[in-house]
């Protein structure tokens, strides 16, 4: 079979199974695998298996043993399947992660109902990133279907907890060798960037406390205590009077999208202070307050520049309010990443883009992290993208859905790019 037939049969196929990729789609939204705190995992890991090892894959489960949030109630299971060629090299590996957030408020349809209407799917995961598992499942079903035969191998992986930052999912499979630079070549992780945009990387992470210490005192008589509350206030006040524009001012050179977040920016995620307690309140003065920072940076920065640029703002703060003390505990950090401008995978990912859309693939970059920073720090790979359908606007939202055309055409993409790479 020459490339352009098996080009052809392999796009033939993907159509052919549009309601099967839908219903596939369906039945991954039904399951509610709402974390926190992490339900019915195993039911959505064994799905994905089944529908795996009908594509001739052989599959594992692989549970988190070692992470402290895989309990009986709640275990982290994994599925990996593998489908090898004539060789085990070059070896493609697809991944997208089943957890989902929880439905919140506002949803005029059923959340885990997966209904189908005028060309959308709806419901919680459908466009992150339940399309996208189904997506990558039917590229490689559809590869077996047309007979074409691999030279290299091809993987696919469902897993747990990315939104809670993935350690139980992609981290754990990345630590237990499932992917690692010694045996994995390209990774392609279907989050909901759209069926012609690429996501090159992510930016970096920065989460800490400041702790504010005060002294307590009766509320009628403040002067002799000293409000925690007040030197957060103060310290919030010089954020965005300094820190905030200072941020404004620095751009990546990285194509994150939206626009707005190619500056680095530092949001307030939450306040906690004083005695108050289930909504009794005490009539004293606040001896502690604690403040959490959200602080994501661009390529441009180093992680201790950070780091070393929000101490210097609170100890100012400090040096000009007599008295006045903070501690900073850092809660996570995590550093930008991107592929190499020419990776093999991107270039294999736009020509698909072009052959299938007709257009040309436009290169993005994520505000926020995903499991990309597992591949490339923890299993050392650095062809790794993320390319997948759905709108990423409607991602977490009341209503998520996700266009039927665009989980064919990504199907019919990753199908392509297996084929140009391990083909
Ligand atoms: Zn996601």
């Amino acid at each position: 079979m020459t490339n352009s037939e098996a080009t052809d049969r392999v796009l033939t196929e993907v159509e052919a199974g549009r309601d099967e990729i839908l219903a596939f789609t369906a039945s991954l939204i039904r399951i509610p695998t709402v974390n926190p705190p992490g339900e019915c995992y195993r039911d959505c890991a064994e799905l994905i298996g089944e529908r795996l090892s009908g594509s001739g894959m052989d599959v594992e489960f692989v549970e988190a043993q070692n992470r402290p949030e895989h309990t009986t109630e709640h275990p982290r299971v994994n599925v990996i399947g593998r489908l090898e060629g004539m060789a085990s090299r070059p070896c493609i590996h697809l991944n997208g992660h089943f957890d989902v957030v929880p439905p919140g408020d506002g949803w005029k349809l059923d959340p885990f109902g997966g209904e189908v209407r005028d060309g959308r799917i709806y419901g919680r995961g459908a466009s992150d990133m339940k399309s996208g598992i189904a997506a990558a499942a039917f590229a490689v079903e559809a590869i077996r279907r047309s007979g074409v035969s691999l030279s290299g191998s091809v993987e696919l992986s469902g897993t747990v907890d990315e939104e809670s930052g993935g350690y139980a999912g992609v981290a754990h499979l990345c630590k237990a060798g499932y992917l690692a630079a010694e045996r994995t070549d390209y990774v392609v992780i279907p989050e909901p960037f759209g069926p012609d945009r690429i996501c090159v990387g992510h930016r970096g992470v920065y989460w800490f406390d400041v702790i504010a210490e005060g002294r307590v005192a009766h509320g009628s008589m403040p002067h002799l205590g000293r409000s925690a509350i007040s030197d957060i206030g103060v310290l919030l006040y010089e954020i965005r009077a300094k820190l905030e524009p200072e941020l404004a001012s620095r751009i990546s050179v990285m194509p994150v999208v939206p626009e707005e977040a190619r500056h680095p920016s530092i949001n307030v995620n939450a306040v906690w202070g004083g005695q108050v307690s289930e909504d009794q309140q005490s009539p004293c003065v606040a001896d502690r307050c604690v403040v959490t920072f959200d602080r994501r940076f661009i390529r441009e920065e180093s992680l201790d520049e950070v780091r070393r640029e929000v101490a210097q703002v609170v100890a100012a703060v400090e040096q000009e309010n007599e008295g006045c003390s903070f501690r900073i505990e850092e809660r996570m950090s995590v550093l930008p990443t991107q592929a190499p401008q020419d990776s093999p995978l991107i270039s294999a990912l736009s020509k698909a883009i072009r052959k299938v859309q007709g257009s040309e693939a436009e290169l993005v970059a994520s505000p926020g992290t995903y499991d990309q920073k597992h591949v490339s720090r923890l299993a050392g790979v650095d062809h790794c993208v993320a390319y997948g359908p759905g709108p990423l606007e409607e991602a977490h939202q009341p209503d998520e859905s996700c266009s039927v055309d665009d989980i064919v055409t990504s199907a019919q993409v990753m199908a392509l790019v297996v084929l140009e790479l391990v083909g």
